[in-house]
């Protein structure tokens, strides 16, 4: 099966080695014997609604967030369109950020988002660094990463986290929540990348996809994944030694 990839502004939001998430798609996706076709959506380019099974966007300082927010902002109705007909959407740290309805910067700049998650993102003065372990409780799995924002992320009531932080700051350092999901679209703060170390996570998102490639739900046969769980206990373990708060 081919899977259709839309990468969003790979130029400008890509910071933390982000790309490497869709290498890690590319490879799961083979490794299954389906073939990912990766588009680049560029500053200008139209979004082909029907033709993309999964947005990717990456994460980016707050300068690469201002120079493409008013270009995201003119996609915004067909990307809301796209997701409204079941495609799938991981949106990393800036990108995640511009997926709520705003995101005021360090300046004080308001930049607009799309609003395909219910939330708003400010930014403080002390950036929240470090590697982060979250419990995925809709999953049964954890997710380990690394983050890097100043951006605190508030939740509207009744929105749904990505996870409950075990370690780390998470969206805002307070509530103990961390990242967004609302049906196929997953917004969240870990870059890494992300994907290597949560082979589980990289395979829901191709489960998503191919659902939206064929209009019916998917599970994907599993990999061994040994380098993959290493990863992961590397990267939690840092993360539990850190413990994660200011
Ligand atoms: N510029 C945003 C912030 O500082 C996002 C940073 C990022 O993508 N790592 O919060």
């Amino acid at each position: 099966m081919k899977i259709r990839v839309g990468h969003l502004y790979p130029d400008y939001l890509n910071i933390y080695a982000d790309r490497g998430n869709i290498a890690v798609l590319d490879a799961r996706a083979r490794a299954r014997g389906h073939e990912l076709a990766v588009r680049a959506l560029a500053m200008g380019d139209p979004v082909p609604v029907a033709e993309i099974d999964l947005f990717y966007v990456g994460g980016g300082q707050d300068r690469e967030q201002a120079l493409v927010a008013v270009d995201l902002a003119a996609k915004g109705p067909a990307l809301a369109e796209a997701v409204a007909r079941g495609s799938a959407f991981l949106a990393v740290c800036g990108g995640y950020q511009l997926l709520g309805r705003s995101y005021r910067d360090r300046a004080g700049v308001e930049l607009p988002g799309i609003g395909l998650l219910p939330l708003h993102t400010i930014a403080g003065e002390r950036r929240m660094i470090g590697d982060v372990l979250l419990w995925c409780d809709w999953a049964g799995h954890t997710l380990a990463g690394f983050e890097n924002h100043a951006g605190r992320t508030h939740l509207d009531p009744g929105a749904e986290p990505l996870g409950r932080v075990l370690a780390g700051f998470g969206n805002d350092g307070e509530s103990g929540y961390e990242g967004c999901r609302a049906g196929r679209v997953y917004g969240t703060y870990l870059h890494g990348p992300l994907l290597p170390r949560n082979g589980w996570f990289a395979d829901r998102l191709l489960a998503d996809a191919l659902a939206h490639a064929t209009g019916e739900e998917q599970e994907l046969p599993l990999l061994p994944d040994e380098l993959e769980a290493e990863a992961h206990a590397v990267s939690s373990e840092r993360a539990r030694r850190r413990g994660g708060r200011f």
